[in-house]
């Protein structure tokens, strides 16, 4: 028996040896890493070499838990902030306690989800804009949460600045939090651009409502977002690496023209067992509980 040479370039990363790391189909993924690094390489051709990172935020980017303690998502930074009355603090507990196990069901389809995700967003953004935030109050807030990024996020973000890759954060989260987050992590670098649900301040910097179209967990292929700036910045003949940890965030780039190649990697946080074999349906590669960018990293340093 030859000694597996399709599997080369996994083999030589022992990252990928972690009991957290599971794949459908290893030699796709070890093709599709491979055509990632000619892509690298290939500056002289007529569609010029490019590579993005199209990327979710809330518990892919950052943490899901820390010594089994749930992380923070965006909107739990604010739910449990001071600026929020305990009675407005009880509510939004109450609203995800009903549409958090929604959100991650294994047995209803996206479709399914999708009302029920919209009546979340709804509902929990009235109450936040009731609450009149104040955007100057934003830093302490996120200053004084349990906010966390992945392990590996400097080497993450620091190696895509410096080779000049664009990286799109596509979050149904909290905007304003997210960049507060990433900023106080040091890693806001100019190749990052942020599409979310940003909040719209009046005059006096109070809390007025959102701006644009709601992004939902399930709706990151909608045609109302198609014509976004996100899209238009997208490039042609591309290749993408996609990072997510919900089903919903595998259509983050179906907007983008023409892709190249994708390589998808799904973060699987909760209900592990029941939703193992979808998540490996879906992406090419499932790290399971695994709070880190361990994975990502080894791949970005042989395509880069
Ligand atoms: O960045 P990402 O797209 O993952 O952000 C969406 C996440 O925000 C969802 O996974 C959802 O659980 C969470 N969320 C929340 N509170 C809300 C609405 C959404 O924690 N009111
Ligand atoms: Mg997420």
């Amino acid at each position: 028996k030859r000694a597996g040479k399709k599997t080369r370039i996994i083999q030589m990363m022992p990252q990928f040896e972690k009991t957290t790391v599971h794949m459908r189909d290893p030699e796709r993924v070890e093709q599709i890493i491979c055509d990632l690094i000619k892509g690298g390489a290939s500056k002289l051709q007529v569609h010029q070499g490019c590579q993005e990172i199209i990327t979710d935020f809330d518990m892919t980017l950052s943490k899901f838990a820390v010594n089994g303690k749930r992380c923070p998502t965006c909107h739990n930074i604010i739910d449990n902030c001071k600026l929020v009355t305990e009675e407005c603090r009880q509510k939004l507990l109450q609203l995800k306690n009903k549409y958090y196990p929604i959100e991650i069901d294994p047995h209803l389809t996206m479709e399914e989800k999708y009302p029920f995700m919209v009546e979340w967003y709804y509902n929990s953004h009235t109450l936040l804009v009731e609450q009149r935030l104040e955007k100057d109050k934003l830093a302490e807030v996120v200053r004084e949460s349990d906010a966390a990024l992945r392990d590996g996020y400097e080497q993450f973000f620091d190696r895509l600045q410096k080779y000049n890759v664009p990286v799109f954060i596509f979050s149904a989260g909290l905007g304003d939090v997210l960049e507060e987050i990433i900023h106080q992590a040091g890693v806001y670098h100019s190749n990052i651009k942020v599409v979310s649900n940003f909040m719209d301040f009046d005059d006096n910097g109070v809390i007025r409502g959102f701006k644009g179209e709601l992004i939902h967990v399930y709706n990151k292929h909608d045609g109302a977002l198609r014509n976004t700036e996100y899209f238009k910045q997208l490039k042609e003949y591309c290749n993408i690496i996609l990072m997510g940890d919900s089903l919903g965030d595998l259509s983050m780039a179906d907007g983008a023209p023409s892709v190249e190649n994708i390589l998808k990697i799904g973060f699987l946080n909760d209900k592990v067992e029941e939703r193992l074999d979808k998540y490996l349906d879906s992406y090419d590669i499932v790290l399971v509980k695994d709070e880190t960018l361990e994975v990502p990293n080894a791949i970005l340093q042989k395509i880069l």
